[in-house]
């Protein structure tokens, strides 16, 4: 059981700058994101894309953001929890008491959900019964890419993910490719690239052919894929990768006793607390009238909800209103030694 101030929920760009906002109030909090990494959609749809509407920063990329926010939250060494979703919260007397689907507990004083349009979770394959391979022999993400050598890999997708990875494992794995269109949509010079190590017989590719079935106990013998005139065949396999981009879904947060509206959490605008107290919600998932779908709003919402968990966290201290740029305390808390 982690036991911390608060937990954010949600490590998209407001989730990060509310990170430092708990901070320089001197409150503790951990972050749990179902990504595998920092950064929300600023990192996952937009990486490349410049932003011009961050306040004294005329331009930057999604990437650049993120960086930029995790670098300003350094000084708290604040641990991120990553590839888990939050699945439950429950309240008992003064705590909420949080679980994610990887069975991390927590117990805070105060739940701040960053969420945005939800989780991002990955489409998956619609051939029945092959869950029970899922997180072992089929993948929709890859964490240490040595599993791979020496095996068979089957990636099915025809987008850049699906590319990239089919190059990169053709170094070390026997990897063949599957989609169920005649065409790449990916990078021109990835597709390129996979029709030469085709030729180099490094490859093999098939294409207008989708999934069908997977053979096997614990560990994969074979899958039948099948091709859109209705022929199947039979491929010897290690591994199934599938790459069909990410969708975001509400999830869990539904089913736990807040208030919705439209798939929002609806909250006053004095701290951003929800219908249930010591929950707040900030950024894109809130809703209130006047709202502003924008990472400047989602950080001035972060700044009153940090503000909101404190006298849960310390009920006996006051809050102080301060400066960064005259509180000793908070420089303190910044490891500023000037
Ligand atoms: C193409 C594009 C361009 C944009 N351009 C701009 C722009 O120029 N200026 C601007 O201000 N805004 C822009 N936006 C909007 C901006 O990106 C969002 O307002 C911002 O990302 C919202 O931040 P957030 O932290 O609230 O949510 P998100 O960035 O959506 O992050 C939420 C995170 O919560 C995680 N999560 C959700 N549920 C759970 C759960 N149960 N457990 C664990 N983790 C969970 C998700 O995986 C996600 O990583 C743009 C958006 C897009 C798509």
């Amino acid at each position: 059981m982690i036991k911390t101030d608060t937990l954010i929920i949600g490590a998209g760009p407001v989730g990060i700058f509310c990170v430092h906002q708990l901070g320089i109030i001197g409150l503790k909090c951990e972050v749990v994101d179902n990504l595998d990494k920092i950064g929300g959609q600023c990192i996952e749809l937009y990486p490349d894309k410049p932003i011009y509407d961050i306040p004294a920063v005329p331009e930057c990329t999604g990437e650049e953001l993120t960086n930029n926010l995790i670098e300003q939250i350094k000084p708290f060494k604040t641990k991120f929890h990553l590839n888990e979703r939050v699945q439950e919260i429950k309240k008992l007397d003064n705590k909420w008491f949080v679980k994610t689907n990887k069975g991390t507990e927590f117990e805070v004083f105060s739940i701040i959900i960053a969420a945005g349009v939800g989780s991002f979770e990955p489409r998956k394959f619609s051939a029945k019964d092959i869950e029970k391979f899922e997180g072992k022999k089929l993948l929709y993400s890859i964490k240490d890419k040595k599993i791979f050598k020496d095996k068979t890999v089957s990636i099915f997708g025809g987008g850049d993910s699906a590319l990239d990875w089919a190059i990169e494992l053709s170094n070390s794995s026997k990897v063949i490719l599957v989609h169920r269109r005649d065409d790449f949509r990916g990078a021109q010079t990835s597709i390129d690239k996979v029709n030469e190590l085709k030729k180099q017989n490094k490859i093999e590719i098939y294409t207008k052919y989708q999934l069908e079935s997977i053979s096997g106990a614990e560990d994969i013998k074979c899958i039948n894929i099948k091709h859109d005139d209705k022929s199947t065949k039979n491929i010897k396999t290690d591994y199934v990768l599938g790459f069909f981009g990410l969708i975001m879904q509400l999830g869990p947060i539904s089913d736990w006793g807040l208030n919705l509206d439209k798939k929002k959490i609806p909250v006053n605008t004095e701290s951003f607390e929800t219908n249930q107290k010591g929950v707040f919600a900030i950024g894109d998932i809130c809703t209130y009238p006047g709202k502003l779908k924008l990472i400047l709003s989602g950080f001035h919402e972060g700044a009153l909800a940090a503000r909101g968990c404190f006298k849960y966290a310390k009920p006996d201290k006051k809050y102080r209103f301060e400066f960064t740029t005259s509180s000793k305390t908070v420089k303190e808390r910044l490891g500023i030694k000037k």
